[in-house]
Order: C-alpha cells, then structure tokens, then sequence
C-alpha cells in the first residue's frame, strides 16, 4: 500500500485525505498547529490518522508522496528534507487532478479569481452543465473529486498551489492578472511570482486554450518571451482584438474563430473596469466551451456579485456604503477607487504589505473627499496621502471608522471600505472585516 502524508490539517489536506483514502493510499495527516474540531471529526469518522502540534519525522520521511498544504512555504527544513529523500511533494490540484476526467477551468491571476471562477461557475450553472466550483473557494476540488462526478470543474487556483503541480492542467487557464503580491513566498523576485502564475499553462497542448489580459504588461512580455502550446484567447479593454474578448461601442465583443458575440455594457450586473475584464474572462471561457449565446448574456446580467468585493451595503440618507474590504492590495484598491461614480470617503487601512501608493495618487485627488485610516499603524497612508486630501482622520476600530465616514459624508456621496491592505492587525481575516463594517453600519 503506497503511504500518502499530508501536512496541514485545513480545507485542502482533509479533502486529499479522503481522495487518498478511495484510491487506496494508506493516509497520513499531520499538521503543525491544531486541527480544526469538524475536520478531526470526518478523519475520524474514515478512520484516517492524524497528527497535531507536530510534525513525527520518521513518520512523515517515511512516505511515497507528500501532498503540502499550500499554506506551508518550501523553504521550511521539513519540506527541504522530505525534497533530499526524493520524496514527491505535490499540491492538493495536483493530486485530485489524477482522479477525475472533467474538463478543468482553472483561473488564477493576482486579483479577481473568485469574482471570475464564480461568474464562470454561474453562467456553466445556467447553461444546465454539471459543474463543480471549487479550489480556494469553498470546498477542495480533492474533496469534490472523492464525493462527486461532475462533468466540469471550475477551480479558483493560487500560485501556491501552481507551485506543487507536475501533471496538472486546466482545458481552459485564465490568468486575470499580475500584479505584485505575496512576495514573501518568492524570495521577493517578482520573476518568481510571474512564474508560478504562467505554471498554471505549462502542460497544456494545441487543444487547450489560455484566456489573459492583453492590456497587462507584464503577461504580455512574459508570453513573448516564454511562449505556451495553448491557444491564446486575449482580452482588452483598451484595444480592438482579431480573437478574443475587446470593448467596441459600449459594447463587449468576444470574436471566436469566425464566431461573434456582443453583449452591452450597461446590461452587465458587476460593475468597475476590473469586473469588465472579470466578464470578458468569465464569458470567454464559457463561449469556448459551447454555452449559448442567450445564455452568457443573461447570466451576466442576473450574476449576484461575491460577498466583500465591491459590495454594495446600504444607502443611508442618500450615502451608499460600499464593502470592498477583500481589496488587500493596491491594485485591488486602484480598481476600486476608479469604479466610484461620486466623491468618496475611503476608509483604508491595517497590514501594510510593502505597499507602493504612488499609483493611487491621481485616483485619490480626482474621487476622494476625505481618508479615514483604520488600523494600528497607517503612518506610510499618512504620509502619502496627508497633503493631498482635506481630511485625513485615524482611527483604531471599525465602529469608530464608520461614525467617522458617516459623519462626514454628505447626500450623494459614497463611503468606501478598500483597505489595500491585510487585515490581521485587527481583525481575523478580511470576512471578518467586511462584516464587522456591515454590522456598524446597521448600528448607525
Ligand atoms: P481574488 O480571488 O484574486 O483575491 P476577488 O475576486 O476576490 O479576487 O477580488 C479581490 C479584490 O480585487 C476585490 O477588492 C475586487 O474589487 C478587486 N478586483 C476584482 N477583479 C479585479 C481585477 N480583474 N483587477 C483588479 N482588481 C480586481
């Protein structure tokens, strides 16, 4: 019986259990912190071991493969010595990818995965496909491989697990974007980073397709340079394309082959630049896989958008306030910023990730009234944005913010929570931040 480990005891590692467990593998789960109660509880119920707190060496060296949660950076002694034994250290994609013959969507980028990865799952949903949407969002795609057989999968992937691929490959990659994040991991070589992205192409053939934005730079320059097998399926919101996805007449095109679409702007139900590409993406792939015109149409014009991107809360005495506490990075943010259709209270703010403000700069002059800094620490906003705005306030906890915005808001104006920034200084993550920003607003 060939000896599966897995380190890390979260959504990805109880998923490839399971898989593993299926397909005849005798399991191994060890995580270094603790388990939580409900996953210890399904281990339990298959009889799969496990482990917390610790990592046992010999249990751990004594493998045939090695499935990484994609929490756990390669430069850790363990992973170092496992990688020395020639043991095979893969990710959770790659292991659930053997298990099933679905045709795989899997979209990465730097930002806009789970807008684009749930819009395409809604338009499959409503062209009657069966479709399982997994990966960073909701279940593990192990998991959905072990419990059901669908058709279609539609994977929200990040560079992490890119990293841990061997066999793995998507019939249709979309990469939304590269933009710098998560640098840490990458020895803060931004070749690194662009690197693992463009993994998600890598074993692709002439049948399969690469969907990409043709208006970023550094995806274009990396293409010319390192060219794919896949055929190429640009989009653009700035040019007019021969194949692929573009904006003509406020209209968006998609030109397949000698097949057209268009579909009006205005009918869409996301809104911002960002959500423009997201949907040209989204209905790209869609169209590439056979959907009905009438279909793509509709589905992105009654999509529901996600939680905490861009969401609109509440108006109060003609104030909309808007959740955009997802946006943990600048770009994020640029986009963001430059959907607001009036003048702006941004509250911005927590875990400065090595943030570079200098591209808001004309963003904030032309839509921002005033700035409300959340978080223990915000001197680098401070003094990138103090001489710009009129007000600039601090503030240490989210009710304080939002009586601050609420105060200063005027008829017509929009408060907007895009922090560019991570959460954790106050908050657990950026779910809790967003609802904690909903629930003040409710209080007011
Ligand atoms: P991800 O899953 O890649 O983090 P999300 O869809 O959750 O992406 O969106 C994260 C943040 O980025 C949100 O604040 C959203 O408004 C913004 N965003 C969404 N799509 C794009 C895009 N194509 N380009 C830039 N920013 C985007």
């Amino acid at each position: 019986m060939k000896r599966l480990v897995i380190l890390g005891g979260g959504e990805s590692g109880i998923g490839t259990a399971i898989l593993g467990l299926r397909n005849g593998y005798e399991v191994f789960v060890s995580d270094k912190g603790e388990i939580k109660k409900e996953y210890k509880n399904v281990l339990g119920n298959f009889g799969i071991n496990w482990e917390e707190n610790n990592h046992s060496e010999d249990k751990v060296l004594n493998a045939d493969v090695v499935m990484k949660s994609p929490g756990i950076p390669d430069s850790i002694p363990l992973i170092v010595a496992i990688r020395k034994k020639g043991i095979p250290v893969i990710s959770e994609i790659e292991f659930a990818s053997k298990y099933t013959d679905a045709r795989i969507i899997g979209i990465t980028g730097s930002n806009g995965k789970t807008t684009t990865t749930m819009l395409t799952n809604h338009i499959l949903v409503e062209g009657g496909l069966s479709v399982g949407m997994a990966g960073n969002i909701g279940d593990s795609f192990a998991k959905m491989v072990a419990e059901n057989d669908f058709e279609n999968y539609v994977l929200e992937i990040s560079s992490f697990q890119l990293d841990g691929i061997v066999d793995f490959k998507p019939h249709i990659a979309i990469i939304t974007n590269i933009t710098p994040d998560h640098l840490d991991r990458y020895d803060y070589k931004f070749e690194r980073y662009v690197a693992s992205k463009f993994r998600i192409a890598e074993n692709q053939s002439a049948e399969d397709y690469l969907i990409y934005d043709a208006d970023d730079t550094v995806i274009v320059d990396w293409l010319e340079k390192h060219p794919v097998k896949s055929q190429l399926m640009p989009f653009s919101i700035q040019q007019e394309l021969e194949q692929g996805a573009f904006l003509k007449n406020n209209k968006i095109i998609i030109k397949i082959n000698n097949e057209t679409i268009e579909m009006t702007t205005s009918a869409l139900a996301l809104e911002g630049k960002h959500n423009l590409k997201n949907t040209m993406a989204a209905s790209t792939a869609a169209k590439l896989i056979g959907i009905r015109k009438e279909t793509i149409r509709e589905s992105i014009a009654n999509f529901q958008g996600a939680e905490h991107r861009l969401e609109k809360v509440l108006k109060i005495q003609h104030v909309l306030y808007v959740n955009d506490s997802k946006a943990t990075n600048v770009n994020a943010t640029y986009y963001a910023l430059d959907s607001m259709s009036a003048p702006t209270v941004w509250i911005v703010g927590g875990v400065d990730k090595g943030n570079n403000y200098k591209e808001l700069m004309p963003l904030v002059r032309e839509k921002v009234k005033a700035i409300i800094c959340l978080g223990t620490d915000n001197s680098k906003i401070v003094d990138a944005f103090g001489n710009v705005v009129d007000l600039l306030v601090e503030t240490y906890a989210m009710e304080e913010a939002v009586k601050v915005a609420y105060k200063i808001a005027e008829r017509g104006d929009i408060v907007l929570l895009s922090p560019a920034c991570a959460s954790f200084d106050l908050f657990k993550n950026y779910e809790d931040r967003g609802n904690q920003f909903k629930e003040a607003i409710k209080n007011l």
